[in-house]
């Protein structure tokens, strides 16, 4: 693939949020090559199908300063993560930490990948005081009951997820 540092941030990204923006940014100053992971996880229930999320990632992505040249490439997967990582020749697994609440899953996710493959580092990083709150579920919920998401979401994210409410409800009232 490429010389230097090879990192994997996965996720769900349903939607991507300005949390899951600033563990991108900070992610870009870790690695030398970035490769955001978008799982399918279907047993979620996504309002966004995969390929729709990771279009959403990619446009974002392309949007960002990004003025210490790392490579980023947002890809989605359908396999184990850890096959995934090593596919890629990855050598560490970026995860976000937002409270407390995070942390047993996050510590219990990270131990299993380092049973599956010790040689691959989960690395933690945490979001700025005023993302860290910012959750996709949350996100959903407050535009679902008509709430303003524009100081949670990149724009393009709002309008999508605006949309796609649109398309719900003339779903159901069909
Ligand atoms: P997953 O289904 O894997 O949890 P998410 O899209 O919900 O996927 O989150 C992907 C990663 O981003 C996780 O490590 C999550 O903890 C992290 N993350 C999400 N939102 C934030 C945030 N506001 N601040 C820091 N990390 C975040």
């Amino acid at each position: 693939m490429c010389d230097g540092r090879i990192g994997v941030y996965p996720g769900t990204f349903d939607p991507l949020t300005n949390g899951h923006m600033d563990i991108i940014s900070r992610a870009t100053r870790v690695v030398d090559h970035l490769v955001i992971g978008v799982a399918v996880n279907a047993g979620k229930e996504p309002m966004f199908g995969l390929t729709e999320r990771v279009d959403m990632v990619r446009e974002q992505v392309a949007l960002m300063k990004n003025g210490d040249g790392t490579i980023i490439e947002v890809r989605p997967f359908t396999n184990l993560l850890m096959h995934f990582v090593e596919e890629l020749g990855a050598s560490l697994i970026l995860r976000g930490l937002r409270a407390v609440s995070d942390f047993e899953y996050e510590f219990q996710m990270g131990a299993m990948n380092a049973r599956l493959n010790p040689r691959v580092e989960t690395v933690f990083l945490m979001a700025s005081e005023n993302h860290q709150f910012i959750a996709s579920r949350f996100v959903k919920d407050v535009a679902i009951f008509g709430g303003d998401i524009a100081t949670f979401v990149p724009k393009l994210v709002e309008q999508r997820t605006m949309r796609r409410l649109q398309e719900m409800k003339g779903a159901s009232a069909s």
